[in-house]
């Protein structure tokens, strides 16, 4: 895996290390100058910096109007990073548990309250919490708040403000093309998971590929979890 993916500057197309990417945004002009020409009615933004908990290759920059829900931040975490076949998720704020539908059967800590809740009732800046996508094979993800803003209200309610460039992983069988599918059971059994399309075709080691389950490399954490295959709404 490419250590420290960087990402780009949605304003500016530059490029930043997800250590360096808060701090620009903050300084940008290209992105100064954008906010400046817009106008009418205004709102509170937040800036979250999201996540996955163990891949920290993967990240995002996002700015989300306060008015929106917690199921909206749901839906879009779902859109760009995990959704594979409608399994439940959470967040953990301050201890307290979100559920898109809260189950009375809950094993520990106070009842989980419901997602139905706006962003502006809960986050403040410096906080940090928790997602979590399928409680099975779990994608756990980080998010921070970052900072907080008023500003003229914008036409989407949430933007992405950066995103890692999909992480450039090699082949583990010829060691030189990037990889174009991932078996998450050879890496579940500590074999080669990455392979390329030439390597699929050569096929030097004899392997029957109808027997085995690949999936395409994307840029998600979820990558091949579930039969994860990356997102049709948000390309890589
Ligand atoms: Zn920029
Ligand atoms: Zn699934
Ligand atoms: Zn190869």
């Amino acid at each position: 895996m490419g250590k420290n993916t960087k990402g780009k500057c949605r304003f500016c197309n530059k490029e930043f290390s997800r250590v360096s990417i808060i701090r620009h945004l903050s300084s940008c002009k290209a992105r100064k100058n954008e906010l400046e020409s817009n106008h009418g009615k205004k709102t509170g933004y937040y800036e979250l910096f999201i996540t996955d908990k163990y891949l920290k290759d993967y990240w995002l920059v996002i700015e989300i109007d306060e008015t929106l829900k917690l199921k909206d931040l749901d839906q879009f975490i779902r859109d760009i990073w995990v959704e594979c076949c409608g399994h439940l998720s959470s967040f953990t704020i301050n201890g307290q548990s979100y559920d898109v539908s809260p189950s009375e059967d809950y094993f520990w800590g106070p009842p989980p309250k419901n997602m139905n809740i706006q962003l502006k009732k809960i986050l403040n800046v410096g906080q940090k919490f928790e997602y979590m996508y399928d409680f099975g094979s779990a994608t756990e993800l980080v998010l921070s708040v970052k900072g907080y803003r008023e500003g003229y209200s914008q036409k989407d309610k949430l933007i992405i403000l950066a995103r890692n460039n999909p992480p450039e992983i090699i082949c583990n069988f010829c060691n030189n093309n990037f990889a174009n599918y991932f078996d998450p059971e050879a890496e579940y059994f500590d074999r080669k998971p990455f392979i390329c399309t030439e390597c699929i075709e050569n096929n030097q080691e004899k392997i029957d590929y109808d027997e085995i389950y690949l999936y395409p490399v994307c840029n998600s954490p979820r990558m091949g979890v579930c039969g994860y295959e990356g997102s049709t709404e948000y390309p890589d």
